[in-house]
C-alpha cells in the first residue's frame, strides 16, 4: 500500500489541477493520496469525483499557515469538518493577508524588475490561495530567472529585500482548530532550513501538549542528519511518523510517492478523525 498524504494542485501553489492530481496518482502506482493545499479545501470535491476513475483513495486535508514565536511554518490538517467556524475564519485572514502580502513584494520587485500585480495574476487560478510561488511564475515569464527554484534561491527567499511577510495564527491554535473540527494535526516538514528556522525542539512538547498527531520525518526539504532525532523525538512524544512527496505538480522537482506514511500510521489517524477516506 503506497501512501503519498501531502500534495498540492492549482488550489494553490501546485500546476496539475485535483482531477489531474487524481489521475498522476493513479499512473504513479499510488493507492491513497493526501490533497493538501495551502490554506483552502477548495479542491476536495473534484478530487472526489476523480478517486472511482483514478482507483486511488483520498485523504482530504489542507496545509494550514502558521507560525511558532515568529518562526513560520506549515500544519497539515486532516478529515475534519470543512464548515467548522474557527476554521473558515482562519482561512479567511491567512487568504487575506497572502493577497496583502503578495501586492506588497510585488511592488518592491516592480521597483527592479519588469513584473506586476497583473502578470502575476494571470498564474493564480480564480480563488487559488496565493503564494511566493506565482509570483515565481511570473519573474520567469518575465526572463528574470530560469525557474521556480532560482527565483527562491535570491529574490523569494525570507532574507530577501523584497521578502514581506504574512498573517497566521500560531501553531497550537492552528492544532487546537483541527483537532476541535474532528480532524488531527501533523508538523509538516519541521527541519527544512533552506524554507524556515527551524523550531526549538520545546515547539514539539507544546505541539504535542496541544495535541499533535504527528510529524512529517520522511520530506525531502528535511535535513537527512535530522531525521534520527525528528524520528527520536516522536517516539518520546507520542507522535506519529509521516512521509509524503510534498508534489506541486510540475512546480518543483518532487515526485509523487517519493516518500511514503505507512499503512499503520494512516489507520490511526482516520480512527480518530470525523470524515473518512474516500475509498474507490
Ligand atoms: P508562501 O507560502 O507564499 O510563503 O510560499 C511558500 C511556498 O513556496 C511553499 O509552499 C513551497 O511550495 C514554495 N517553495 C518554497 N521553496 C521553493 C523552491 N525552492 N522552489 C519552488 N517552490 C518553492
Ligand atoms: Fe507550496
Ligand atoms: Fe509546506
Ligand atoms: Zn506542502
Amino acid at each position: 500500500m503506497r501512501i503519498d498524504p501531502h500534495t498540492h494542485t492549482t488550489r494553490s501553489d501546485g500546476r496539475s489541477t485535483p482531477a489531474e492530481l487524481m489521475r498522476e496518482a493513479g499512473q504513479a502506482g499510488i493507492d491513497m493520496i493526501g490533497l493538501t493545499d495551502h490554506d483552502t479545501v477548495a479542491g476536495w470535491d473534484v478530487a472526489a469525483r476523480g478517486v472511482g476513475a483514478s482507483g486511488v483513495a483520498l485523504i482530504r486535508g489542507m496545509e494550514i499557515s502558521a507560525m511558532y514565536h515568529g518562526i513560520t511554518l506549515h500544519m497539515l490538517g486532516y478529515l475534519f469538518d470543512p464548515d467548522n467556524s474557527a476554521i473558515q475564519r482562519h482561512v479567511r485572514e491567512v487568504r487575506d493577508s497572502r493577497v496583502n502580502r503578495a501586492r506588497d513584494m510585488v511592488d518592491r520587485l516592480s521597483r527592479d524588475f519588469p513584473i506586476t500585480w497583473a502578470d502575476v495574476q494571470r498564474h493564480i487560478e480564480p480563488g487559488a490561495t496565493v503564494g511566493r510561488p506565482h509570483i515565481a511564475d511570473a519573474l520567469v515569464e518575465a526572463g528574470v530567472v530560469p525557474d521556480r527554484g532560482a527565483a527562491f534561491t535570491d529574490l523569494l527567499r525570507a532574507s530577501s529585500p523584497y521578502y514581506v511577510w504574512h498573517q497566521a495564527a500560531e501553531a497550537s491554535e492552528a492544532i487546537e482548530w483541527i483537532n476541535g473540527a474532528g480532524g488531527r494535526a501533523v508538523f509538516a516538514h519541521p527541519a527544512a532550513p533552506h524554507r524556515n528556522r527551524i523550531v526549538p525542539p520545546e515547539a514539539f512538547e507544546e505541539f504535542a501538549e496541544a495535541g499533535l498527531f504527528g510529524i512529517e520525518i520522511d520530506h525531502r526539504d528535511n535535513l537527512e542528519s535530522a531525521k534520527p532525532e525528528l524520528a527520536a523525538m516522536a517516539d518520546r512524544l507520542g507522535l506519529a511518523r509521516f512521509g509524503s512527496s510534498d508534489y506541486h505538480g510540475l512546480g518543483k522537482p518532487n515526485r509523487l510517492g517519493e516518500n511514503t506514511t505507512s499503512q499503520a500510521v494512516i489507520e490511526a489517524l482516520t480512527q480518530s478523525c470525523q470524515l473518512e477516506v474516500l475509498y474507490p
